[in-house]
């Protein structure tokens, strides 16, 4: 049984203000229809964003649709994702998954999902290989779905681990679950995209995973780890 907290937990509030000082409103999205997103997000992980998305666009161009990307054969699927990391595991998963999108809608799109309540998606989604909740989150997140839900990225967990938001040992679907706990009902889902960005910033110029700046953290007095790492960067 799930107790009510006595008093409504505010830090994510308190976090999301105090990276919107530090880095500013970022960026709008480019909000792509589900499919394209399926196809980034499936072959992001692990590699860079601006790596990704330059290969999307190359996929783009060398196949004109996303039909004959699907009718292409592995190898030549491989050899145009080779920029990315996984080339060869995720050749095979884009294929199978183009197919099975085409089998299962009747047709190469994901059109279909709109008319679906957001878990029924999450959990359509996550029957393809290589689709778990962090891919099924970014698919209904930043899509033109633009469904509620966080993309717990290895930035988001590091980060919400080290802010003892999480335990250590939290996956991408705890953390999310705990994190959709906290968020405040009136957070859309352009909300929690902009909250996912500023944690990504965050992780990649701050709270890095070689080195935390913690002395120079907005968040330092609010973190458990900045603590320690504070004062033993002090020594
Ligand atoms: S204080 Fe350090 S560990 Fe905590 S969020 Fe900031 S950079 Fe990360």
């Amino acid at each position: 049984m799930r107790v009510t907290p006595l008093f409504p937990d505010t830090r994510l509030v308190e976090i999301h203000g105090r990276l919107l000082a530090r880095y500013g409103q970022p960026a709008a999205r480019d909000v792509w229809d589900p499919l394209k997103q399926f196809i980034y997000s499936l072959l992001s992980s692990r590699t860079k964003t601006e790596v990704s998305h330059e290969v999307v666009r190359h996929l783009e161009i060398k196949f004109e649709s996303w039909e004959k990307l699907r009718d292409a054969s592995i190898p030549e699927i491989e050899d145009a994702i080779r920029a990315i990391t996984f080339p060869e595991q995720k050749a095979v998963h884009l294929k199978r998954a183009l197919e099975q999108i085409t089998q299962r809608c009747g047709t190469l799109s994901l059109d279909l999902l709109k008319s679906y309540r957001t878990d029924k998606v999450r959990s359509w989604l996550e029957r393809f290989d290589g689709v778990g909740a962090k891919t099924s989150a970014a698919i209904v997140n930043f899509s033109t779905l633009r469904r509620r839900a966080i993309c717990v990225d290895s930035h988001h967990l590091r980060v919400t681990q080290r802010l003892g938001l999480v335990s250590k040992s939290a996956d991408a679907r705890a953390t999310e679950d705990r994190l959709m706990e906290m968020a405040p009902a009136t957070w859309s889902a352009e909300m929690l995209d902009e909250h996912h960005t500023l944690i990504k910033i965050h992780g990649q110029q701050t709270c890095t995973f070689a080195e935390p700046r913690c002395r120079t953290c907005p968040l330092l007095d609010i973190c458990p780890t900045g603590a320690k790492t504070a004062n033993s960067q002090g020594k």
